[in-house]
């Protein structure tokens, strides 16, 4: 029995790639998306490719690769799942530019940039794309049309991982000047609500340090519409 210690905890999703089992990667992909779609499909197809294409392994989390996304959209989580590079390792670097692509690249600046060919979902599947329109983008489908969405949405994404990369995706070898590693930072403590903050997000109030919500100074903040700055007391 080997010891957790030396156990890769991504070595199912590791196994899925190589021996190329997409439809399984898919289904890890729903337990952090939340659901099965053609743009998280594409994300853990495109994933999967530059995994095998820059053959990387086990080097996940620990920033010998980096994933540079540049959507926050569905096709972003399948980039997660598959290549292990995440908001909270450090290995993913979102750039907000709105598009569905992304690029992985080693330490070495060898990277692999793949981005989703225009109307790809729509050719394959008109039927779904036009009542996704109507039932999530105009909100006007009936009960009936919700549900023959969803089921066209389950197959079209299953569908997508079978069809060959060539025909979605534009895939190009690049070089990457990839940023220097994640520094780790001192904390200090925020002289009003006590947290602890770490120490470049400190600004210093009569010769304190205090956070950034207490002292009502700007922030950076990412939703759904994309990155922005975010002024307290403009609000
Ligand atoms: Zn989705
Ligand atoms: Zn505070």
């Amino acid at each position: 029995m080997i010891s957790i210690v030396d156990e890769n905890p991504r070595q199912e999703i590791e196994d899925a790639i190589y021996s190329g089992d997409p439809h399984k990667l898919l289904r890890i992909s729903g337990m952090l998306h939340g659901h099965y779609c053609p743009f998280s499909a594409l994300g853990v197809k495109a994933g999967a490719r530059a995994m095998r294409e820059l053959g990387i392994r086990k080097a996940t989390g620990m920033e010998e690769v980096v994933a540079i996304v540049e959507t926050n959209s569905c096709f972003s989580d399948g980039v997660q799942i598959v290549t292990g590079c995440t908001f909270g390792n450090n290995s993913l670097i979102y750039r907000d530019y709105g598009k569905t692509a992304f690029t992985l690249a080693k330490r070495s600046g060898e990277g692999l940039r793949i981005s989703v060919k225009p109307d790809c979902v729509q050719e394959r599947a008109p039927e779904a794309a036009n009542l996704f329109r109507k039932v999530i983008v105009e909100r006007q489908g009936t009960e009936e049309d919700q549900a023959r969405l969803m089921e066209l949405w389950v197959d079209i994404s299953f569908k997508m991982l079978d069809v060959p990369d060539e025909y979605v995706f534009f895939i190009k070898r690049i070089n990457v000047e990839v940023p220097s590693y994640g520094r780790i930072f001192d904390s200090v403590k925020c002289s009003v609500c006590g947290e602890n903050i770490m120490e470049p997000r400190a600004r210093i109030r009569r010769g304190e340090p205090i956070c950034l919500p207490c002292s009502e100074s700007e922030y950076y903040q990412l939703t759904g519409d994309g990155m922005s700055i975010i002024t307290p007391r403009m609000k």
